[in-house]
């Protein structure tokens, strides 16, 4: 079965959002930890996150894929703005854990000015002070469009980061493909390289997910607007062709398209049937 989602508001809780899930005809999905611009979280109710587990586990589906806050900036030149993402960083793994073996994407960050080196030392300095052996979360870097001073605007940047992390093993990559190809990896016209450039730098076993993104803007313009799924400039035939390859047919796609509810149940079904599945009732 095709792993497909949309993000889902986390303001109900666990249970709601699988219910929404269901609703949208999503078997995967996306959530922002907290506030995606900023701010406290709330706590946790295990018999909510029970709830949801159960429900998930009836149903059989796979790995949900939480999203870190825009605002973590790991790489700040801010010491406050740097100390916050290590906390929210930390709460949040700890929260993960309420739903274990799952998956936790995040923005490398932003340097700011500092460098790209500097900023690629300070993201893995965040990872090596969260991240923990008992852990069973998977955190994932997400590979950027490269806008402002963005780390992750290419492979070698995510791979130096992966260089440089004490555990490792925790860490996957998580491809968003309107960041590649705002990056200026044309996935349109040579999908198959860039999977071969992936598999060269990062290496494919540590690719996890993928956010499914159309792009408003041109390949290399590291603009990052989100289109939906057809409506911009990499187009239908290009994500038909990326959800049945083959290094990439089995991972959870979560759509982060500009759209509504009924716009997301209408892409959910449009790729599961080009990924060849019909509606079943
Ligand atoms: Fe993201
Ligand atoms: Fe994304
Ligand atoms: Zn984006």
């Amino acid at each position: 079965m095709m792993k497909i989602g949309s993000h889902i508001s986390s303001a109900k809780g666990y249970e709601a959002m699988g219910k929404q899930a269901l609703k949208l005809g999503a078997s995967t999905f996306a959530f922002f930890t907290r506030n995606p611009r900023g701010g406290s979280a709330k706590a946790v109710s295990e018999s909510d996150v029970g709830k949801f587990l159960a429900l998930w586990k009836e149903k059989g589906y796979g790995k949900i894929v939480a999203h870190a806050p825009y605002t973590l900036n790991a790489c700040s030149d801010k010491a406050e703005v740097r100390r916050f993402a290590h906390e929210a960083f930390s709460e949040d793994l700890a929260r993960m854990e309420y739903t274990p073996g799952n998956y936790y994407n995040f923005h490398p960050g932003s340097h700011v000015g500092q460098g790209v080196e500097t900023g690629i030392r300070q993201i893995a300095d965040l990872l090596n002070e969260c991240l923990y052996e008992e852990m069973t979360t998977t955190v994932l870097l997400e590979t950027m469009a490269g806008k402002g001073s963005e780390i992750g605007r290419n492979f070698e940047e995510l791979r130096a980061i992966l260089d440089k992390v004490r555990l490792s093993e925790k860490m996957g990559v998580c491809l968003d493909t309107c960041h590649v190809w705002d990056g200026g990896y044309d996935i349109v016209n040579r999908l198959e390289e860039v999977v071969e450039e992936f598999d060269r730098v990062i290496g494919l076993k540590r690719l996890k997910a993928i956010h499914i993104n159309d792009s408003m803007n041109g390949l290399g313009s590291h603009k990052d607007r989100h289109a939906r799924i057809g409506e911009g400039q990499i187009g239908w035939e290009a994500f038909v062709r990326i959800i049945h390859h083959p290094a990439l047919r089995e991972l959870p796609f979560i759509l982060e398209t500009p759209n509504d509810d009924a716009g997301w149940m209408k892409e959910i079904s449009m790729l599961r049937e080009a990924y060849g599945e019909t509606k079943k009732e």
